[in-house]
C-alpha cells in the first residue's frame, strides 16, 4: 500500500498529517528516509515515524443492508451517506465493494482491503450476486423460458457492445424474479431488463458469493474470518 496510507493506518493521524510527517523527514522506510508519499510498502517492510515502528491495523470488512434514499459513497450527495449508518473508527478509509444504486437496498460489502474488493468486484471471479428485482409488467407464464434463455445467452445493453455474461433467472410472482448476475455494469440490472422491454421497480441485493443478508434495514456486523477468506 502506498506510504501515507500505511502510516494512517498505523496511527490515529489523517492522510494530511501523515504526508507532514513523511515530508518532514520523520518517516524512515527499511533505514533510508522516505520523500516520497505515494511509494508502496509492504507489511513486512520496516517503517519508523520517529523512530518508533509502525504497525499497520488489520483490515477491516463489513457488510450491511443498506437503506432506500442513501448513496454508495463517501460524502453526502442528493441522499445521504450510508456511511452515517455506520458508526466505527476512520470511516472515510473504507469504500464499498460493488455500489447500489440510490434507490436500490439490500448487501453491501465494505472494506478498506483494495485488493479484496477487487477480488468481490472483477467479473473473473465469477463471483455471483443475487438480486430480488420487482418489475413493472408482469411476465406471461409462456414468456418465462423464453426469457431465461435470454438472460442465460447474454443481452445487449444499449449503447454496449458486448454481450453480458450468462445470468441466471427463477422468477417467483408474475412481477418479480431473482436474478444472479457475476458482473456490476453501471445500472446492470435496470439496463437488462431495459434490453428486454421491462422496468425495476423495486431492486434488493440478497446474496454477494457466501455470504447471505442476515441483516435488518440500515443494520451491520463485521465479517468472520471464513466469509472474508471466501473471496481469495
Ligand atoms: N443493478 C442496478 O441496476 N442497480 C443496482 O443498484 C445494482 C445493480
Amino acid at each position: 500500500m502506498r506510504l501515507d496510507k500505511f502510516v494512517c493506518k498505523s496511527t490515529e493521524l489523517s492522510r494530511q498529517e501523515a504526508v507532514q510527517c513523511i515530508c518532514s523527514g520523520a518517516v524512515l522506510v527499511n533505514g533510508v528516509t522516505a520523500t516520497n508519499e505515494s511509494m508502496q510498502v509492504h507489511e513486512n517492510n520496516t517503517v519508523l515515524l520517529n523512530g518508533v515502528r509502525l504497525t499497520p491495523r488489520d483490515f477491516r470488512y463489513i457488510v450491511m443492508n443498506k437503506p432506500a434514499s442513501t448513496v454508495c459513497s463517501n460524502i453526502d450527495e442528493v441522499y445521504p451517506s450510508l456511511f452515517h449508518h455506520l458508526n466505527v473508527d476512520k470511516v472515510s478509509e473504507l469504500h464499498i465493494a460493488g455500489r447500489l444504486d440510490a434507490d436500490t437496498t439490500g448487501l453491501v460489502l465494505i472494506t478498506d482491503d483494495g485488493r479484496w474488493s477487487f477480488a468481490v468486484t472483477q467479473p473473473s471471479s465469477d463471483c455471483c450476486k443475487v438480486y430480488r428485482v420487482q418489475l413493472s409488467r408482469a411476465i406471461p407464464l409462456e414468456a418465462i423460458d423464453g426469457l431465461i434463455m435470454q438472460f442465460k445467452h447474454g443481452l445487449l445493453l444499449q449503447g454496449e457492445s458486448e454481450l453480458t455474461r450468462p445470468a441466471k433467472l427463477e422468477q417467483v410472482a408474475p412481477k418479480e424474479v431473482l436474478l444472479t448476475i457475476t458482473e456490476g455494469r453501471f445500472h446492470q440490472v435496470k439496463r437488462m431488463f431495459a434490453a428486454v422491454g421491462n422496468r425495476v421497480v423495486g431492486l434488493h441485493r440478497e446474496q454477494i458469493g457466501e455470504i447471505n443478508l442476515d441483516l435488518d434495514i440500515g443494520q451491520w456486523r463485521y465479517l468472520s474470518k471464513s466469509e472474508v477468506a471466501s473471496f481469495h
